[in-house]
C-alpha cells in the first residue's frame, strides 16, 4: 500500500517538503492554521486543511492515526511544535520528523520521542560553508556530530593517480566509497583504480580527517 504523509506547518520548509512529496506522487495531507497558506496547497497536496495541530481531537478526526509519516514543520512556535509531536507520539504515529529551532528544542523533541529531528538552516549553512571553503567540494552531508560524507572534484592533485598512490585511508583515515565518472558510478572502487581529474569522489570519514584530506588533496 502507498505510504501516506502529513505535513504540519506550511512555511518555507514545510511547504517545500509538501511540494516535493506531492511532485513525487505521494499522498500528502497538508495542514496549517492559516487559511492563505492552506489555499496555496489546495491544488498541490492530496488534501489541504485549516486546523490547529495542538488540538488532539482535530488530528483524530482528520484520521492521522492512519498516516505513516508526519513532518512537523512549525516554525517559531516551539511550544506548539512540542505539543504536536507529543500528541502524534501518543497517537502511535510510526515516523515523526520535526524541524528544530535550536539545540534546546532538539533535546526535548528527542526526549518526547521524535524519530528524526532536523535543523535545515544550520545544516544548509554547514554545507554551503564547505562549498565556499573549496570550489572542489560539491556537497557535504553530516552523518553524526563528528562524521560526514563529502562529494569532491578530484582535480589536478589527484588526477592520474590510483587510490593506492594517494593512500587516502592510511594517510587521512577516510574512505573513498564511490567514484562518479560521467554518468557512471563506481561503487567501492578497487585500490588500483586510476582517478581522472574530472572524477567526483564520495569520501566518508571523521570530520577532522576529512578536513585534513580537504586541505592537502582538494
Ligand atoms: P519557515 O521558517 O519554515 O518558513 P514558518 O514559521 O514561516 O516556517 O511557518 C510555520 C507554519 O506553521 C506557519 O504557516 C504557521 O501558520 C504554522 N503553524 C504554527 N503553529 C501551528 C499549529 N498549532 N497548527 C498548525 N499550523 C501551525
Amino acid at each position: 500500500m502507498k505510504k501516506e504523509f502529513a505535513v504540519i506547518g506550511l512555511g518555507r520548509f514545510g511547504g517545500s517538503i509538501c511540494r516535493e512529496l506531492s511532485r513525487e506522487g505521494m499522498e500528502v495531507l497538508a495542514l496549517d492554521l492559516e487559511e492563505d497558506k492552506v489555499n496555496e496547497y489546495r491544488d498541490i497536496a492530496s488534501h489541504a486543511v485549516i486546523a490547529d495541530s495542538t488540538d488532539e481531537n482535530v488530528l483524530k478526526e482528520l484520521g492521522f492515526r492512519n498516516i505513516d509519516h508526519v513532518i512537523v514543520a512549525i516554525g517559531d512556535n516551539i511550544q506548539a511544535s512540542m505539543l504536536t509531536t507529543l500528541i502524534l507520539k501518543e497517537m502511535g504515529i510510526k515516523m515523526i520528523t520535526v524541524k528544530a529551532q535550536n539545540d534546546y528544542h532538539e533535546k526535548i523533541l528527542n526526549k518526547i520521542g521524535a524519530d528524526q529531528v532536523v535543523h535545515p538552516e544550520r545544516d544548509m549553512g554547514k554545507r554551503i560553508a564547505h562549498n565556499i571553503i573549496s570550489n572542489n567540494i560539491l556537497d557535504y552531508i553530516e552523518l553524526s556530530d563528528d562524521h560526514s560524507v563529502v562529494e569532491v572534484k578530484a582535480g589536478s592533485k589527484m588526477g592520474g593517480q590510483t587510490l593506492v598512490d594517494l593512500d587516502i585511508r592510511a594517510e587521512y583515515g577516510c574512505n573513498v566509497v564511490a567514484i562518479k565518472r560521467d554518468k557512471d558510478v563506481i561503487v567501492s572502487p578497487m585500490a588500483t583504480e586510476e582517478i581522472r581529474e574530472s572524477d567526483v569522489l564520495i569520501v566518508i570519514g571523521a570530520d577532522k580527517d576529512i578536513s585534513r584530506f580537504e586541505k592537502n588533496l582538494v
